[in-house]
């Protein structure tokens, strides 16, 4: 790992004015995935700028439609939360099954937002749920969010403050882990709420996608078997030494019909 300075600012004020006078700045939240990333030398800022101690990141609101969740709330906190469990159970039954112990006490919701990582669970529930994601400048829906692998319309000197999730009627998240990290082979969330039926894939593809073909199927009979026979296109997702495209393909049929089950 290279050299660098740190900075532990405050306020997004001096978050962003340290970002502003670093050569090649990286915002840190938790680390889980950035610090790896520097000790492969894949990424070696000048300036790491946590974000750790500033408190308008913090904090968990709902009122009844809508849970608001701070950037810098932990997997943990998530997972954790009477308000998040009371108003979107599935999303803090997915924050509870990231990773382990330690990447959920320091992992956070906005970082696993800006890395966009591909295999990451919570970008199922940023989309399935039609989350909006906030940051100090503006407003992004999670589908405009989510660009391609690790790809995000955030600039450098941008920061996610909260993630913003409509409560649904009904929702629930199940994924095939690989056995090593916890990360998504394949992930399915399935809501159902004011903006209709959404299923949303995280791990199979190279980014988040939802399946239209499984919505519609789940708009006329809200079923597990209304699902039978409808595949995705194995052409379009991803092969590694976890698993063929061609078994991504199958997996995200079996977990779509078992988070429609586990909807009730
Ligand atoms: C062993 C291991 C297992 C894991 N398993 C899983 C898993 O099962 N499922 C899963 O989803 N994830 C998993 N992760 C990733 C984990 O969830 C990370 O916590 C998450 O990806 C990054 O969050 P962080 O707070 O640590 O961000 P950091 O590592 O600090 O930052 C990640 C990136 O986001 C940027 N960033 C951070 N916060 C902000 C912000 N507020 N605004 C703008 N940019 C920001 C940083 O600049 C950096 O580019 C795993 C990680 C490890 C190490």
């Amino acid at each position: 790992m290279e050299n660098f300075e740190f900075h532990g600012p405050s306020t997004l004020d001096e978050a962003q004015a340290a970002m502003r006078a670093a050569t090649d700045g990286k915002f840190m939240a938790g680390g889980q995935s950035l610090l790896p990333v520097m000790k492969l030398d894949l990424a070696a800022p000048s300036d790491v700028i946590s974000l750790a101690a500033i408190e308008a990141l913090g904090g968990i609101g709902a009122d009844g439609t809508m849970v608001t969740i701070g950037a810098a709330v932990t997997h943990a906190e998530v997972h954790e939360s009477d308000a998040v469990r009371q108003a979107i159970p599935a999303l803090a039954d997915l924050a509870g099954g990231i990773g382990d112990p330690q990447v959920r006490n320091r992992g956070t919701i906005g970082g696993a937002v800006a890395h966009a990582d591909p295999a990451a669970d919570y970008p199922a529930a940023l989309v399935a749920l039609g989350a909006t994601v906030v940051t100090d400048r503006r407003e992004i829906s999670a589908e405009d969010f989510f660009q391609g692998m690790f790809e995000t319309p955030l600039e450098d000197d941008e920061i996610i403050t909260a993630v913003r999730f409509p409560v649904p009627e009904k929702a629930a998240y199940t994924k095939f882990a690989s056995q090593a990290s916890g990360y998504a082979i394949a992930g399915v969330m399935v809501a159902g709420g004011d903006a209709g039926i959404r299923v949303a894939v995280t791990g199979a593809g190279s980014c988040v996608f939802r399946v239209t073909a499984m919505e519609e199927a789940l708009a006329g009979d809200f079923s597990a078997s209304a699902l039978q026979g409808i595949a995705v296109d194995s052409g379009d997702l991803i092969s590694d030494p976890d698993a063929s495209a061609e078994y991504r393909a199958h997996l995200v049929g079996v977990m779509a019909r078992r988070a429609v089950e586990a909807c009730g």
